[in-house]
Formats: structure tokens, sequence, C-alpha cells
């Protein structure tokens, strides 16, 4: 068998990549000339040297080989080449122990001290978080902006503005972005772009190919994908690749070889658990929409959802997490709905086989725009369970959350 990352010069699809992705036979031909399906696990901290020259000629370049446990053994790189394959037009990939240390080293290797970041409003807690207790006392001001900007974006850039920092959809609330306006917008005065594209994933949504400059993934949710690791990666487009390796460096990111081997397992499957994640989401909102207990359901395959249109335009489907807002009730009537539910678990991450439900409060989070509902909100993420199985399930959580208001 040839090397299986290998194409053969023809377009393959995604199925097709995830399989071979990462499986150079660099990472599986080490024992005897003959191959291991799956890169193995390869633990290490010190490399040894057969000699003081060999020593000194691996620090010429110790991204070229093995040369010290922080920088990765053939398990890590397997994995990190992976998804820089899925991310056409990307120069490499770095990993993280989490998806926010990912988010957060991104950010480091764009802006230093005057600058200035714009920050999509319905970004990930702890994203804003980081803004306001790391980035502002090092002198980096942020800008929050409506998801729904679009070009209006060039509005909001001044002098300083370094960077757009995108997620689509947005945390808790799905709004989706108009990537490509504010790409073109960015690309336009040399501001770098970046987007947390944990929900879609490359499979879904190809950030690199649409302009974007890093693609951040928590691998922790779809990825690793059984909620049994943490991981996270930055996939960077050439012009920004050194300057991401050299800040993960200094930082003194390194992740795993173990939770590595389990990224680089999940990511066989992740094509065919996406679709049905993606469908048994869309069965659920769907349906959930039909029921006068629901006011809202915020799905960005659904035409209700703010930016449906660019949802339609840029992804290749959705993927398994969605929120509805209740028609009134109250916070105890929420808890009724959610606490008696037979499939879901309660809990937070997502994008494992399981489903899971969570009271969201988005109110609080916001600061460019506001967010009004009519009620309590809940966020779902939808697993492989049968759709038929959970939506029973929620109709009983919608007679308690009925009787309880
Ligand atoms: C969970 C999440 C993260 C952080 O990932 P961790 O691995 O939990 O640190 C970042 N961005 C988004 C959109 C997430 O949902």
């Amino acid at each position: 068998m040839s090397d299986p990352t290998e194409g053969g010069g023809q377009a393959i699809g995604a199925g097709t990549r995830l399989v071979g992705a990462g499986r150079s036979p660099r990472y599986t031909h080490m024992a005897g000339g003959r191959g291991i399906v799956s890169p193995p696990v390869w633990r290490a901290s010190t490399i040894l040297f057969d000699s003081v020259a060999e020593l000194r000629a691996a620090g010429r370049d110790p991204n070229d080989g093995l040369y010290y446990g922080r920088r990765g053994t053939p398990t890590q790189w397997a994995l990190a080449e992976a998804l820089t394959e899925l991310e056409p037009g990307a120069a490499g990939t770095m990993l993280y122990p989490s998806g926010v240390a990912a988010v957060t080293t991104a950010l480091l290797s764009v802006l230093k001290p005057g600058d200035e970041l714009l920050m999509v409003d319905s970004a990930y807690e702890p994203t804003r978080a980081f803004c306001r207790n790391i980035l502002a006392p090092m002198g980096i001001a942020t800008r929050f902006y409506d998801p729904l900007a679009g070009a209006g974006i060039a509005e909001l850039i001044g002098e300083r503005t370094a960077a757009i920092f995108l997620e689509s959809p947005g945390s808790l609330t799905f709004e989706v972005q108009d990537i490509p306006a504010i790409v073109a917008v960015a690309q336009a005065r040399g501001i770098v772009t970046l987007l947390d594209n944990t929900w879609a994933t490359p499979l879904l949504l190809p950030a690199l190919a649409l302009g974007v400059d890093l693609s951040i993934l928590a691998c922790t949710k779809y990825v690793v994908g059984h909620s049994d690791a943490m991981l996270g990666s930055v996939t960077a487009a050439p012009a920004r690749w050194e300057a991401l390796r050299r800040t993960t460096h200094a930082l003194g990111h390194c992740v795993s070889p173990d939770d590595a081997f389990l990224a680089s397992r999940g990511l066989r499957t992740l094509g065919v658990r996406l679709k049905a994640h993606g469908e048994g989401g869309l069965a659920v909102a769907r349906w959930l929409e039909t029921r006068a207990e629901v006011a809202r359901v915020l799905h960005p395959a659904l035409p209700s959802c703010p930016g449906h249109a660019a949802f339609v335009r840029d992804f290749a489907g959705a993927s398994g997490l969605f929120s509805f807002v209740l028609a009134g009730g109250d916070d105890a009537a929420r808890a009724a709905l959610i606490d008696g539910l037979a499939h879901f678990g309660i809990g937070y991450s997502w994008g494992g086989f399981e489903s899971l439900a969570l009271p969201i409060d988005p109110a609080g989070l916001r600061t460019a725009t506001r967010w009004q509902a009519e009620g309590p909100a809940v966020r779902l993420h939808i697993g492989l369970e049968d759709p038929a199985d959970l939506i029973a399930d929620l109709a009983r959580g919608l007679d308690r959350y009925a009787a309880a208001g």
C-alpha cells in the first residue's frame, strides 16, 4: 500500500481524507518496514543522542525529528499533520492541552502591547475573560462587535486594530457570521483573522480556504468525540505559521501522547459522527419548533436563525449543538424540564457521543449587543442516541416544565 495521506493526484472525499490523515509511513512504519494502522503512543521526555556532535546537529533544527519531549513525538506529529491536511492551504498545526490554551496562544501570537483586538460579542465566555483579565493589563484593548456586523465591521477598525476574532456560530446563541465579508475587510487592511471553528470543524467549514489566517479547534469536543480527553489545536496559514510556532514553544505548551492518540482515533470517525449529530440535531430542533412551550429555536440550519443565509452559503452542514428559548417560565420550571431527562446528561462541554442539556443565561455575557428572550434558555448537544428517544424524553420534560409553570 502506498502512502494513504496522498490522493494520487485526485481530489478525495472527506471520509477518505479522515481515514488517511496523518497516517504517513513516517509514523506507522517503524517496526521492521511493516506498518501499524494507527500511529502508536510514543511517550518521551528525554531523547538520547549517540554523540555530542549529533546532539548539536539536532539543535540546529529542533522541529525536525525527535529532540525533546516538549517538541512532541511521532504520536503528536501525526495528529498535527492530520489536522493540517483537513485545512487546504494550511502551513501547519500546533497542539494545546485545551481549547482555551489554543484560543489564548493564537491571540498572543498575533497581538502586542498597544494593539487593539476586535472580538465577536458571542464569543465563548473564557475567550472574553482572557481579553479582560490578561490582554487588557498587557495594554491590548478589546472592542466587542455584533456577530451580524458583516462588512460593517470596517467602521470599527482603527489605526491600532491588529486582529479580528470570529466564532461562528456564536457560543450559546448561534448567530452565524458573514466570514467572507469580514475576511475581505481584514485582508484589505492587513489585519489578521482568527476563527474559533469548534462547532463546525474543518469538515463543515474549511476556514483557511475562506481566507481565515488562524483556525482554532477545541479538539476536546468533536475531534476527540468521546468526552474522555482535553485538547486544542490551531492551524495556521503560511504567513502566521512561524509566529504561532514560536509563541507556542515560548509558552511551553505540549500535549500528552495518550491524549493525542485519542484525538487521532476520534478523527477517523469524525465524518460519520458529525453527520449523525447534525441529522439528529436538526430533527430535534424542528420538533421543538412545533411546540407551544418553545418560543424560539436557535439553530443555524433553521431559517429563523440570525445569519442563516451565510450558513447556507458557507457551511457544508450542521453539527449537533443548538439552543432553545422557552415561552416564559422561571429558572425552577427550566430545572424541572432538565432534571428529569433520561437521555441527556447535565454538564459542560459537548461533542461526545452522548446528549447533554445545559441551562444558559447569555444576558450577562454580551456587551456590544443585548440578549432579550421570552423566557429561560437551554442548550442541547444531540448525541448518537436515536432522535425519537430524545424527542420523547424532551416531550416529557416540556410536560414537567408546563406543570411547574
Ligand atoms: C469548549 C470550547 C472551547 C474551549 O475548549 P476546552 O478544551 O474546554 O478548553 C473553546 N471554544 C469553544 C467554542 C468551545 O465550545
